[in-house]
């Protein structure tokens, strides 16, 4: 499983470093080389100079010596010649031994004898005839008087023909009277000698005399043109006796060529020999070894760029190992190891490195190990939790059914007390046609009260029932809320007075005002903290407050209830609001009641977003306090006088109740509308086909065709206008809710009608064109489903699911359209599907049944078709969503609950 990189894994370009490394070496080598050459090169040229001229110094001086040598040798000759005083020898004497002298010496070209005096005694010439004894005066000449002046007398070099130079050299005999021997002798022996002279293999050696004439030169012209030297820079500073510098002088020759130019004097004469050296020539050997030092230096350079190369990739390749490992590491290949063998600090590096990986190798799979570990933990409990779930379903769908069957016991029995009191009620409003008295009218009004008291009585078992079933909504309108309060005192006060006990009302001004709310719950709970006061209080009396704080937007209501009766004992002070509860047994056998009462009205509080609270203690009575936050009334109407409609509605009553019939007609008559009656189901379907009518106004339980089947008969007919049906009914049970919602009805009005009521669902007209009994967002949405939903999980599950199906939604639409565009059936149909199961959460029926038929249609589905597919389920995606947002939006929430799903 381990995996290895060594050195000759790695075939990876040769990276920064590894020529960093090389240039740096070379660099480094190159400098070493080039510095050590250069001062070899530098110091042996400087030595080769010194030794050069060294030894053309030397050459210059032997070949001085040798014409020392030989100017002394003719000296000597001469010397001899004089050697004996003249008054021992003859003049015959002396040409003969001067001929001797000549055959000797082939350089003297001629011998003059002259007596002290200067006066000529022999001459013997290799040119012209001896003469002996001609008395030539002699004395004024230069060798004369030189040879007496000194011992000997070297005259200047002169050129005989021009061809040969000659020189005259005169010495003085010895004794009192000394003969001077003057001879001319050929130069041309030291031409000879010069042009012997070897300096290296084309330099030359030359003689100047001291006055700087140029006597003798291997080449033959400059001499035969007797050259004047003395002007030339190096010959006048050898003249005037500056000493040859050391490394010798570098000028140019005659013919313009560089040489190495040095010297020596002739000492007896002060002649100069020059030995120059071209520098082409004396340099060569210089030369040649800065080319072998430069060559040497390119064979080292290229050797130290060999060894550069081997030393860097030897130290960067375990570098390029380690950064290699480091990335496949990091990227999760955790077998990795290397194999570094530098036996080094690398290879200790990459020893570190392998632990590290196995190191973490391990780590990994115990990390492995433990998330397999715990997923399966997890999952168990998963199971767990899902199967407790099932069990808390079955148990919730056990709960829900025996509510269920409660909610129908209830509403039955509050139906079968309701048709009586509907008479009563009905037969109070009809009372005031406007002409009663100012008493009789409160008379009748507090009659009317009593009678709306004891219909919400009989609904407070309605109420609960709803309540339970989370069905309950506010029905708001704007109301007096003084007079509210008086009527419910007005009611209850005689009740109190009955019993010997005070009753005092004190309303705060702020009460005097219209506002918006529901006064119907309002005054059930006024009632029931006013009648639980009048029980419980057996001596004494009761007080009643309340105040209307004013607010930008809302007043809030605090009504507080105290009376002086039993109290209540701490431990129940929350107790007593539940359902069924009772404070004590023996009190409930006394005072009578159903413990409902307060539960209602705390529930109620809480619907209207108020609390309902309670301070007491045994035997010191109790304090109920509601605070109630209402809206503000947009007008001030008051009890009694009604509006004018906003339009007349031609009404069809259907009830099988003929006291019911008449109120309704009544009531419809003094709102005014027009109103025609049919007393069964037959009857309306009939006289619907046959006038046309605006609403129908229909019961919900009748024999032979009920409410929901006759509404669907007329629905069926081809009217225009479609009348609006209304149901009037008390029952709220689920079954008649569905079959309401399945016939497209959503108003609904409760049984007995109150006016207020039937007022405003007449009122409240659908908008046009929604006449339709199923409109276009009932048929993206099953709304009764959604409501269900609702009921079961609660509003902020279902804005939860809202937001996850609008999130997951737009996901699948999105996966749909990528299917389709690329042609993948089977992609299509998966997202298809999902899409539907989310969609069905929430009742989003048309989506859900269009996303099924993608799915099953998708395997044969041509291109376009898919396309076409996608195109489609992204638009009805959007409308079910919009759909949906208006019907959970906050703003609609109580009237989707209220018109559309909740049924009576
Ligand atoms: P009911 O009055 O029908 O029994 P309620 O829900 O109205 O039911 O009241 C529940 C219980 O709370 C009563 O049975 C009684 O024990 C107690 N209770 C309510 N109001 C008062 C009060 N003003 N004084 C003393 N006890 C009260």
């Amino acid at each position: 499983m381990n995996e290895e990189i060594d050195q000759g894994h790695l075939r990876t370009p040769p990276g920064r470093l590894f020529r960093k490394y090389l240039y740096a070496i070379v660099a480094l080598a190159f400098a070493a080389l080039a510095i050590n050459t250069g001062f070899d090169v530098w110091f042996s040229y400087r030595e080769q100079k010194q030794l050069l001229a060294a030894a053309q110094r030397e050459q210059a001086a032997s070949a001085a010596i040798q014409i020392g040598q030989f100017v002394g040798q003719i000296e000597n000759q001469i010397r001899w010649l004089s050697r004996l005083p003249p008054e021992l020898s003859t003049n015959e004497d002396e040409r003969l031994n001067a001929i001797r002298l000549l055959r000797l010496s082939p350089a003297i070209a001629e011998l003059t004898e002259l007596d002290a005096k200067g006066r000529e005694q022999v001459r013997v010439s290799r040119r012209v005839a001896d003469r002996v004894g001609s008395n030539v005066d002699h004395s004024s000449s230069a060798a004369f008087r030189g040879a007496n002046e000194s011992r000997a007398y070297y005259g200047p070099v002169y050129f005989f023909d021009d061809t040969e130079p000659f020189m005259t050299i005169a010495v003085r005999g010895a004794g009192s009277t000394p003969n001077v021997v003057v001879a001319e002798v050929n130069l041309r022996f030291i031409w000879d000698l010069v042009a012997g002279i070897r300096v290296g293999n084309t330099g030359k050696a030359y003689v100047v005399d001291r006055l700087g004439v140029l006597i003798a030169h291997p080449d033959l012209w400059p001499a035969l043109r007797r050259s004047d030297l003395s002007s030339h820079p190096d010959v006048r500073a050898a003249l005037d006796g500056v000493g040859p510098p050391s490394g010798g002088l570098i000028k140019e020759d005659f013919s313009g060529q560089r040489v190495l130019s040095t010297y020596a004097t002739v000492p007896s004469l002060g002649w100069l020999v020059f030995a120059e050296l071209p520098l082409s020539e004396a340099y060569a050997p210089i030369y040649a070894s800065i080319g072998r030092s430069a060559f040497l230096l390119i064979v080292l350079l290229a050797f130290a760029t060999l060894v550069s190369l081997w030393l860097s990739r030897r130290m960067t390749v375990p570098i390029q190992m380690l950064s290699q490992g480091a990335q496949r590491i990091g990227s999760g290949d955790l077998g990795l190891r290397l194999a570094i063998k530098t036996g080094d600090e690398l290879e200790a590096l990459g020893d570190q490195f392998n632990r590290m990986a196995a190191h973490l190798h391990e780590s990994y799979a115990t990390l492995e190990r433990k998330v397999i570990e715990r997923t399966s933990e997890l999952e168990k409990a998963r199971d767990h939790a899902l199967a407790e779930h099932d069990a808390a379903e079955r148990a919730r769908s056990v709960a829900v059914a025996a509510n269920e069957t409660k909610s129908r016991f209830l509403a039955v029995v509050s139906h079968e007390l309701r048709t009586p009191l509907n008479g009563v009620m009905g037969v109070l409003q009809l009372l005031d046609d406007g002409r009663l008295g100012e008493i009789q009218r409160r008379h009748l009004a507090t009659a009317a009260a009593s009678g709306e008291t004891l219909i919400a009585l009989v609904d407070a078992i309605l109420e609960y029932a709803r309540l339970e079933a989370s069905t309950e909504a506010l029905e708001t309108r704007d109301f007096r809320l003084d007079q509210l309060i008086e009527t419910a005192v007005d009611l209850m006060g005689p009740q109190a007075f009955g019993k010997g006990l005070s009753f005092d009302l004190a309303c705060d001004a702020t009460v005097n005002s219209s506002v918006h709310g529901d006064p119907v719950r309002l005054n059930r709970i006024l009632l029931n903290l006013i009648g639980n006061a009048i029980k419980f209080t057996p001596s004494g009396g009761i007080a009643l407050s309340a105040t209307a704080e004013r607010h930008d937007d809302h007043a809030l209501l605090r009504v507080i209830v105290r009376d002086t009766g039993i109290g209540i004992a701490p431990d129940m002070h929350e107790r007593i609001f539940e359902d069924f509860v009772q404070a004590d047994d023996s009190i409930a056998r006394r005072f009578g009641g159903t413990g409902l009462g307060l539960a209602i009205a705390r529930r109620l509080t809480r619907l209207m977003r108020g609390e309902l609270t309670v301070e007491s203690a045994p035997g010191a009575g109790s304090v109920f306090t509601l605070l109630v936050p209402l809206g503000l009334a947009a007008s001030g109407i008051a009890l009694g006088a009604l509006p004018p409609p906003s339009r007349q509605f031609r009404v069809l009553l259907v009830d099988d109740d003929p006291v019911n019939c008449e109120v309704g007609e009544a009531i419809l008559i003094r709102l005014g509308h027009r109103a025609a009656i049919a007393r069964n189901g037959a009857a309306a379907v009939a006289l619907a086909r046959k006038q046309p009518f605006d609403v129908v106004l229909m019961d919900l339980h009748m024999p032979d065709m009920d409410g929901v089947e006759a509404a669907t008969r007329i629905r069926q007919l081809p009217l225009q206008p479609m009348p609006r049906i209304i149901v009037v009914t008390a029952d709220v049970s689920r079954d008649t809710r569905e079959r309401l919602t399945a016939a497209g009805i959503g108003k609904v009005v409760s049984k007995p009608i109150l006016m207020n009521a039937l007022r405003e669902a007449l009122e409240n007209e659908p908008e046009r064109g929604a006449a339709d009994p199923r409109p276009e967002t009932g048929a993206l949405i099953d709304r009764h489903f959604l409501a269900d939903q609702k009921d079961l999980l609660g509003t902020s599950q279902i804005a939860k699911l809202h937001r996850l199906l609008d999130e997951t939604g737009e996901k699948l639409i999105a996966d749909i359209a990528a299917a389709a565009a690329a042609g993948d059936h089977k992609q299509l149909a998966r997202s298809a599907h999902q899409l539907g199961s989310a969609a069905s959460a929430l009742g989003l029926v048309r989506l859900f049944d269009r996303c099924r038929d993608v799915e099953q249609a998708a395997p044969s589905m041509s291109s376009g078709e898919c396309q076409d597919a996608a195109r489609e389920l992204a638009a009805l995606r959007e409308a079910s969503m919009n759909a949906l947002d208006d019907l959970l939006a906050p703003a609609k929430h109580s009237s989707l609950s209220k018109d559309e799903v909740g049924s009576h």
